[in-house]
């Protein structure tokens, strides 16, 4: 669910986050009527507990809103912000150039959040005489805030502080792989160990705040897990060129040819996912196979390639030049298939393409 757009940022807010808002506003509601001996009314508990709640969510998205504005003024693309269960990702495309940019990407958002948590405390000490309820709402998500900002702190690699860890590493070593392997093992070790506490929770004081930091833990194991493979992965595409996986064009589909000819003649026998369509060298266009295949039998013959063949700028281009972990960024951040770009020759000229099998095919090879 799409909920604002800032600078070209959409921010979407996945179902999961009703979750925390919902757990924050209930534990404020909850405290306020501890607090207030059990004479809060209802009015004010909802009221207290959906304020509170919605002030928390758009916390989270300042948090975000900080690391994807300064990754944005360094010319890093920014895809979204997607809130969820565990607080915010702010889908970055492309990685930070150096361990400085790195950094300061890194560190915007626990910044931001400790410094929202303190403006509120302050206000807590101007709003308490007068309000009590704005009081303690203050004071609540003041220490949220604080609470958010010192969590994302920790050196988990891939959260903020684990990013720290790595920059420093990376500027230290000079090798942004084997500091990635640190930070992300530091990453698996805080999440075990949050594990550990939640069983150690579960038995000696409650299941349900157990649980959740075994779910907490977990979560940060797997993404340090995850994050180091991808990596790994990119690390592999860094060293070569969209040269060394451009599945190349050798042969064209005239336009006015039938798709079942096509079908047979192209796609069964080269055994290609795409053709470029066209005549002398020119393109025109490009054949996919799992829109031939959406022609229902019957139908092919009646159909042309050009009719059926999607424009050539429907497609993302990558120059033969770049670097192959280009291509991997553009592939990871397509969600429309068919999950593939085409390939520009020295000249403008299209010389093949490079989807996902060719991706898998390469690591196939390089990998021994
Ligand atoms: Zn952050």
């Amino acid at each position: 669910m799409k909920i604002m757009k800032i600078k070209g940022i959409e921010v979407k807010l996945h179902v999961s986050t009703l979750v925390i808002i919902g757990m924050v506003g209930f534990s404020l509601g909850q405290w306020l009527f501890a607090l207030t001996g059990g004479s809060a009314g209802w009015g004010q508990l909802v009221f207290a507990g959906v304020v509170g709640g919605l002030v928390f969510l758009f916390s989270i998205v300042l948090h975000e809103l900080c690391h994807s504005l300064v990754a944005l003024k360094y010319g890093i693309e920014i895809d979204e912000i997607e809130l969820y269960l565990f607080g915010g990702v702010s889908k970055i495309k492309g990685e930070p150039t150096n361990p400085r940019q790195e950094s300061i990407i890194s560190v915007v958002g626990p910044l931001s959040s400790l410094a929202l948590g303190g403006l509120l405390l302050l206000a807590f000490f101007l709003v308490a005489p007068v309000s009590f309820i704005g009081g303690v709402m203050l004071d609540y998500l003041g220490w949220a805030n604080i609470f958010l900002g010192g969590f994302n702190l920790l050196p988990a690699f891939p959260m903020d502080g684990g990013r720290l860890l790595r920059a420093g590493l990376w500027k230290r070593r000079d090798d942004k792989l084997s500091a990635t392997k640190t930070a992300s093992r530091a990453g698996e070790i805080i999440g075990i160990i949050f594990v550990g506490l939640g069983f150690l929770e579960v038995f000696l004081v409650g299941i349900v705040g157990g649980i959740w930091l075994v779910l907490i833990g977990l979560f940060l194991r797997n993404s340090a897990a995850n994050a180091y493979e991808q990596a790994r992965i990119m690390n592999q595409f860094e060293g070569i060129s969209v040269g060394d996986l451009v599945n190349e064009f050798s042969t064209q589909i005239p336009p006015d040819m039938s798709i079942s000819e096509a079908f047979s003649g192209f796609f069964m026998r080269q055994k290609k996912q795409f053709f470029p369509v066209g005549t002398n060298g020119s393109i025109s266009g490009v054949l996919v196979l799992d829109d031939v295949k959406d022609i229902p039998p019957g139908q092919r013959q009646k159909k042309k390639a050009s009719d059926v063949m999607r424009t050539v700028d429907s497609f993302s281009t990558v120059s033969i030049d770049n670097s192959g972990d280009e291509v991997l960024t553009e592939l990871n951040h397509m969600d429309s298939k068919p999950r593939m770009v085409l390939v520009k020759g020295s000249g403008d000229d299209l010389v093949g393409y490079v989807g996902v099998a060719e991706m898998q095919f390469f690591m196939r090879v390089a990998s021994q």
